[in-house]
């Protein structure tokens, strides 16, 4: 038994199906597949800007978080050398030396600065000169410039003092009543492991004389001064082109720290490149996702099933005729599909699609009840007409698809014998279950016909097997009757193989009286084609059946 396969089927249907490119490419057609596209591009940039963004939040966030850190670090080591600095010349007032710079003094001046890694050193000035330090006597003395800062309590400071000993260094001078701590205003050595990987400047700073008193790095006193006039207290923020973090004290001065934004820039872009495949994964993902959604939404099976849903689908009937008395006895139910845009869309097209993507079932159950509900008055009127229903291969191997069809033709009140199934070649992809399937619903008491025969490739053998009432000789063996071509000698073996098998003939498409009177001539029984007429609506067909009947 040789049956056509699918592929034969396949290309029957769709003589060139799509690639996969064209088919992305028809989807487009859709405009809400635009709008999907659209979307989900938007999507992507959206995603890649916000992580563009988050980076560099993140990053200024990051050195905000350092700048704060330190500025704190630099307020409490300051605290830490104040104290000390009170002590030490708490100690050197509290020895009551007569010559602040005798061999006693200068000893313990010794014992003082050898003991910290806070201060350089302790000295005595008198006017602005420093007389002797741990050192010693310093001969003539060494200059050490104006006082900058004079607390009201007596003590003096002096910033930034450059010293014959240390050319390079600076240094700060705190003096009470002539006993003197100096101490290294170049903080390079006391930071260095705290310091962030971009250019920095941590310190204090005396808003007062507008110079830091302990520093690393240059920081810009312009901008210090005027954030510490405009709000006391704050959090790092970004001003001008740095991070700046001050807090200030209730001993006038204030610690701070600034990180150059330029070279954070860098810094965020890295992280920006390192998180943008991120950003742009999760914006294909949700463009993907969209786009899937809008194919599925725009895909022929998608719109099959809402078409069924939203009452898109309708019935037109094709009469049957017999061709010894032009008399109507019956018609063929051929579904139609109105897209809401209007358009009419072949069955041709959406049966084989509604086949492959498991919705001819229901397709078919539901054309089987509105055939039922369009055509019950006119079957109980004429007891002897049927009309048939397109059943494929799906619904003949459904095993709930026989109880269906008895319960709709109990509940229509409508005789089985009245309901013909046309089934095509395809259904004996299976030809035990086909067979035995055929028989239950004969048993209910459907006649079953078999369509488009001689388009697949079944074979006599192959008939003689399936329990079967009609044949329907298809179209393309009709129209070349009555011309030389080859497939005009087919239609008498079609012929004579129906007959031989008992089987009563529909031809199809029977366009001319020609093709009638040769087809009555050789037997066949009955016709459908546009001679008769064409697919109508039921309403049609009453109306013209009254027209008939007016004329008898
Ligand atoms: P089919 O079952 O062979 O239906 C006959 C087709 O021939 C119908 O095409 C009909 O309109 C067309 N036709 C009728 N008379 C003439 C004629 O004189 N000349 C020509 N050239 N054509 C004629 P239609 O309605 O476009 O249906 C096409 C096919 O779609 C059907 O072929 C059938 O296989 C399928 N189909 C239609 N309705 C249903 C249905 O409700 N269920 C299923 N499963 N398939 C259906
Ligand atoms: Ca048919
Ligand atoms: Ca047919």
């Amino acid at each position: 038994m040789v049956c056509n396969g699918p592929a034969s089927f396949a290309a029957r249907m769709h003589p060139s199906w799509p690639t996969t490119w064209q088919r992305l490419l028809s989807v487009l057609h859709h405009p809400s597949a635009r709008m999907a596209l659209v979307l989900g591009i938007l999507l992507a940039m959206v995603f890649s800007a916000s992580t563009v963004y988050l980076a560099r939040q993140q990053t200024v966030a990051e050195y905000q978080e350092y700048a704060n850190n330190l500025a704190d670090y630099a307020v409490q080591r300051t605290e830490r050398v104040r104290e000390h600095t009170l002590r030490v010349l708490q100690t050197l007032h509290d020895n009551h030396s007569p010559d602040p710079c005798g061999a006693n003094n200068i000893t313990l001046m010794r014992r003082l600065s050898y003991g910290s890694d806070l201060i350089e050193d302790v000295g005595y000035v008198q006017g602005d000169t420093l007389l002797c330090s741990s050192i010693g006597h310093l001969g003539e003395g060494v200059a050490v410039g104006p006082v900058d800062v004079a607390s009201p309590s007596g003590a003096q400071l002096r910033l930034r003092v450059q010293l014959p000993f240390s050319q390079d260094a600076r240094y700060l001078l705190s003096t009470v009543r002539g006993y003197t701590v100096i101490i290294r205003a170049d903080w390079s050595q006391d930071v260095q492991g705290w310091l962030p990987d971009a250019q920095a400047a941590v310190g204090v700073f005396h808003p007062e004389v507008g110079k830091p008193l302990f520093a690393y790095g240059e920081p810009d006193a312009a901008l210090l001064q005027r954030l510490l006039s405009s709000a006391p207290a704050q959090a790092a923020r970004v001003a001008h082109d740095s991070i700046v973090a001050v807090r200030p004290t209730a001993f006038g001065y204030a610690g701070f720290a600034t990180i150059a934004l330029s070279e954070l820039e860098a810094r965020w872009h890295t992280r920006a490149l390192q998180m943008l495949p991120v950003g742009l994964a999760i914006g294909a993902l949700l463009s993907a996702l969209v786009w899937g959604v809008a194919r599925r939404q725009t895909s022929l099976p998608w719109l099959i099933r809402s078409g069924l849903r939203h009452g898109e689908m309708f019935m037109l009937y094709q009469p049957v005729v017999e061709l010894a008395t032009g008399r109507w006895v019956g018609l063929e139910a051929l579904v139609r599909w109105r897209r809401p845009d209007g358009t009419l869309v072949a069955p041709d097209v959406f049966i084989p699609v509604a086949e492959r993507s498991g919705l001819i079932t229901s397709l078919t159950r539901w054309v089987v009840g509105q055939v039922l509900r369009d055509a019950r008055v006119l079957l109980v009127a004429h007891p002897h007409w049927h009309i048939s229903v397109n059943f494929s291969a799906e619904d003949v191997r459904d095993a709930t698809f026989v109880p269906y069809l008895q319960e709709q033709l109990r509940a229509h009140g409508v005789a089985a014998h009245q309901l013909v199934g046309e089934v095509t070649e395809r259904v004996c992809m299976d030809a035990t279950l086909a067979r035995e399937r055929l028989q239950a619903l004969r048993r209910l008491g459907l006649p079953i016909a078999i369509d488009d025969f001689g388009t697949g490739y079944s074979s006599l053998a192959y008939l003689t097997q399936l329990p079967l009432d009609l044949l329907k000789i298809d179209k393309a063996f009709v129209a070349p009757i009555g011309t030389e071509a080859a497939t005009s000698q087919v239609i008498e073996h079609i012929i004579s193989m129906a007959q031989s098998l008992g089987l009563r003939m529909v031809a199809e498409g029977v366009e001319t009286a020609e093709q009638a009177q040769w087809l009555q001539a050789r037997g066949v029984q009955l016709a459908q084609g546009w001679l008769f007429a064409k697919p109508m609506t039921i309403a049609q067909v009453e109306q013209q059946l009254r027209a008939q009947q007016q004329k008898r």
